[in-house]
């Protein structure tokens, strides 16, 4: 048995607690949650606020050998030119495997406890195998030429199966609305549906509305370049062209909304109940220089959760980070809703709300500390730092 307290702590679910304890038995799992009355010589006291194992809702594991290898700011599509350059794949399979597994460690070191992880390959499955992060693996498919679209079908399945025989959980994602062919969208979306759960890169930038509503634009030009057919002009925002394939009560991960409006958030909420939007902001800001409109979400109390997004596009794997973009820039959204969209929010988008994303009694969250907090706001601070007290497993945390 542990009892771990501090000055504060959030359960996410209730209220915070002043001088709050968690009590953990010898797995890990809660067992007492609480006020400190007395200070017993066996309790941990911190100096901070303690809060769930953190969720990343969107990464991709199998980018990290890109880290600090892509030009900034050359927007969406200047972004998917270095992804199809051949530098991309530069790299020897033992230092993409090296680089994998230091972007795990670096997530456990930041107190992630889940992901949801994006794949193209089988690289990532041996990595997260061996890791106590919990991930779920969307394999994702894309392709506007119609001719490819069944073999790539296949090949998801057979990487979704081999993952699966790992005994990691997966299921076929579809990549984003600009990037695929009626057919493919249609075979995406049927298989997501099936496994009621799907991620999926959503108006990520400007050039993506751009090409729907006009077919002109940077990404209209560029896959007229490389000679891929266009997406249909819709005349409408490019959310529109996922609504109608997504079945409700599907879990529906939206990754990055930066330029949704008001109007869009109405079209996918009435149709979706089960839909969380996750926000990238740090890789958005490395791409193109924009944020998503974090407050548009939280003055509608919308379901957000975070995302570091890959190396690619992110020097660091950490929410907090994420969290002091947000907080720099959105100074409005109090402490504890960023702190449930970190934790609560991205585990109930993973359907795994039952394990993580809150200290209540019976579940396994891991417990976080998060030192050097402004306590007369009650916010981050730039030298906010995490640590993981406790992790899922039941093990010592290694540091
Ligand atoms: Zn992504």
């Amino acid at each position: 048995m542990r009892r771990i307290a501090a000055h504060y702590l959030f359960p996410v679910v209730g209220k915070p607690l002043h001088r709050g304890f968690v009590t953990l038995n010898d797995e890990n799992t809660i067992v007492e949650t609480g006020v400190l009355q007395d200070e017993t010589e066996s309790t941990e006291f911190y100096n901070g606020i303690l809060v769930p194992g953190f969720v990343n809702a969107h990464v991709h594991l199998e980018l990290s050998h890109l880290k600090d290898t892509c030009t900034p700011h050359t927007g969406l599509s200047g972004f998917i030119r270095q992804m199809n350059s051949p530098a991309r794949y530069r790299t020897p399979a033992a230092g993409r495997s090296a680089a994998m597994l230091a972007a795990d460690r670096e997530m456990q070191a930041e107190g992630i406890v889940a992901a949801g992880d994006v794949c193209n390959t089988a690289e990532s499955f041996a990595v997260k195998q061996g890791s106590p992060i919990f991930y779920h693996s969307f394999i994702e498919l894309a392709g506007l030429e119609k001719a490819a679209g069944e073999k790539k079908r296949q090949v998801a399945c057979l990487l979704a199966a081999g993952v699966q025989s790992m005994g990691l959980t997966a299921s076929i994602t579809p990549h984003a609305a600009y990037s695929m062919s009626d057919p493919l969208l249609a075979a995406a979306f049927a298989a997501a549906n099936e496994a009621g759960i799907v991620s999926v890169h959503n108006q990520e930038s400007e050039e993506e509305n751009e090409l729907f509503l006009s077919g002109s634009g940077a990404l209209s030009e560029l896959f007229a370049g490389n000679g891929y057919p266009l997406p249909p002009v819709t005349g409408a925002h490019s959310i529109y062209r996922l609504l109608p394939y997504i079945e409700p009560q599907t879990r529906t991960l939206f990754v990055h909304n930066v330029t949704t409006t008001g109007e869009d958030y109405e079209a996918a909420t009435s149709r979706l109940p089960y839909l969380t939007w996750v926000l990238c902001p740090a890789s958005n800001l490395h791409i193109s220089r924009r944020l998503p409109p974090a407050d548009l979400f939280y003055k509608r109390n919308a379901p957000v959760a975070i995302g570091t997004d890959s190396l690619a596009s992110n020097s660091r794997l950490s929410m907090i980070e994420e969290l002091k973009t947000l907080h720099k820039h959105f100074p409005q959204i109090p402490l504890p809703a960023l702190l449930q969209w970190a934790t609560l929010n991205g585990a109930r988008a993973l359907n795994k709300e039952r394990e993580f994303g809150s200290l209540c009694v019976g579940k396994r969250p891991g417990i976080v500390l998060i030192e050097n907090i402004d306590f007369s706001n009650m916010q981050l601070t730039s030298d906010s730092k995490v640590t993981l007290l406790a992790g899922t497993d039941g093990h010592a945390i290694i540091s």
